[in-house]
């Protein structure tokens, strides 16, 4: 009983002195022990981004949500999410989503200053910045591509000029706030255009006027261009195609990746390495996500629901937090395929938008109650999809069918706000991980910790012996996912004390 507390203390020290995971030189040869199962990727660009968009966190801090690590202690979320693997935030920007009597849009009200803030936490816990810059006052999509109200009237080389302007000034503004900016989008899900232009004999101005921007801004930043649907492989083509007859000067071509909607994760690589085989670009995934409940907890609809998108072949994953892990590592999987290290990354969309009032178990007029104070909030603080406010700019969705959190269920934190252990996938990828039950220090599996663990680590140093994964584990007592000379000293030290106990 002794022995085992005091090799608990010898463990907890030992784990203090871990690090924050990054992908290093060192080979990492043994799984982390945990509750979610993760093979390990061999990654061929070394700096690959495990990134999230994380947008709407201000909005709910705002309106009064709290997140916390998997223990229930309440900390910054850039800080939960950095220490577990996240290494990139990403952030959507609309130029002015307020209305004539400055009400917000909702979506998170996310203009130029929410920006600022997010970039300086990012950048306070060792993230980088992907600036999503939409170029509308509202949600820019392949449904929606609206200019913002005070370019309406604007000719479309009024607003090459604009869009070029608005784009240097903010990356200034959001780099004094103190952000480190390694991105930048022109333009989000711009499959149909841009800032209000859909004629692609002028779209290609705007994304040139926005690229060229980031140039003057800082020649190291890396300029995006964000397409959608991967499973029409003819249209990824065109688009690819399209930038380099109009000498498109970018870096990277992005895609969103929804299972349920944009085809299979071979096809994903196979458009990818098209793009990338052809014109020597980098890919990315710069949107994905997967539900880990189909269940609601803020009484708005989610996107997949039991009612609603859950059913597709490419929906592969249990609706679960391992099914969640398992969907983001089968997507960064899928990008470092492409070929040549130049999969660049994956950012899981809106990891964090979770609701502000759990309606979880409740019925009746208890439910309508806390709907409605859920509704007070979306409406004051921006923190659903849309608020009533929108209908000013977008009259026919979001002034019609705004409310709260359509993707709650695909967030990696509960209802109480609470981590979810799916996070862990974003440093597991690195290490692998295993949820199974060892003795630390037992690295020969015979029930005991005895001197012939000492041995028996030996043996594996020097390959001798290949372990099993259960003895590989037992034998890395420092946890720090590599096996060394320091475990077996660590074992050692444990025999003596446990020596030294018996006198
Ligand atoms: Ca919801």
């Amino acid at each position: 009983m002794k022995a085992k507390k005091a090799f608990a203390a010898l463990l907890a020290a030992a784990l203090l002195t871990v690090s924050s995971i990054s992908v290093s030189a060192v080979d990492l040869n043994v799984p982390a022990k945990d509750v979610i199962n993760v093979e390990k990727i061999d990654f061929n660009n070394p700096g690959f981004i495990r990134g999230m968009d994380v947008s709407s966190v201000i909005s709910l801090e705002n309106a009064g949500v709290t997140f916390k690590n998997e223990s229930g202690e309440e900390h910054d979320i850039f800080s939960i999410l950095a220490q577990n693997g996240v290494n990139y935030i990403r952030v959507r920007v609309w130029n002015d989503p307020f209305d004539s009597s400055g009400s917000g849009y909702g979506g998170g009200n996310n203009d130029l200053n929410t920006a600022k803030l997010i970039g300086k936490r990012a950048a306070d816990n060792g993230m980088k910045l992907l600036v999503d810059l939409h170029y509308s006052d509202f949600w820019a999509d392949p449904a929606k591509q609206k200019a913002p109200k005070a370019w309406a009237d604007f000719s479309v080389a009024q607003k090459q000029s604009a869009l070029y302007d608005y784009t240097l000034n903010s990356l200034n503004e959001i780099k004094v706030a103190g952000a480190d900016i390694g991105m930048v989008q022109i333009g989000n899900e711009t499959t149909t255009g841009i800032a209000g232009v859909s004629d692609f004999n002028d779209v290609y101005k705007l994304f040139s006027a926005g690229a060229k921007a980031v140039r003057d801004f800082d020649k190291n930043v890396l300029v995006a261009l964000h397409f959608t649907n991967p499973e029409k492989t003819s249209t990824i083509k065109w688009f690819a195609d399209y930038l380099s007859q109009k000498r498109v000067d970018y870096d990277v071509f992005a895609t969103s990746y929804y299972p349920s909607w944009h085809g299979s994760l071979n096809n994903l690589t196979d458009v990818f390495n098209y793009v990338s085989g052809t014109y020597g670009k980098y890919t990315m995934v710069a949107e994905t996500s997967y539900p880990f409940t189909l269940d609601d907890t803020d009484g708005h609809g989610n996107t997949i629901s039991k009612w609603n998108n859950n059913t597709d072949e490419n929906m592969l994953w249990d609706f679960s937090t391992q099914g969640q892990a398992d969907e983001v590592r089968a997507v960064m999987n899928a990008v470092n395929n492409v070929n040549n290290g130049k999969g660049l990354g994956v950012f899981y969309w809106e990891g964090a938008w979770i609701t502000v009032g759990d309606t979880t178990g409740k019925s009746g007029s208890a439910w309508t109650r806390q709907y409605n104070k859920n509704k007070a909030l979306w409406e004051s603080y921006g923190c659903g999809w849309a608020s009533s406010y929108s209908a000013e700019y977008d009259p026919d969705d979001a002034g019609q069918y705004f409310g709260g959190s359509a993707v709650d269920n695909q967030a990696f934190f509960g209802a109480d706000g609470k981590a979810l252990p799916s996070l862990h996938v974003f440093k597991n990828v690195i290490t692998g991980s295993m949820d199974i039950d060892v003795l630390p220090g037992d690295a020969n599996g015979d029930g005991v910790v005895s001197i012939k663990d000492v041995t028996s680590v030996q043996r594996f140093l020097s390959e001798y012996e290949e372990p099993s994964d259960e003895c590989r584990l037992a034998a890395d007592v420092n946890r720090n996912c590599v096996l060394s000379i320091n475990d077996v000293t660590a074992i050692q030290r444990y025999l003596a004390e446990y020596d030294i106990e018996l006198l």
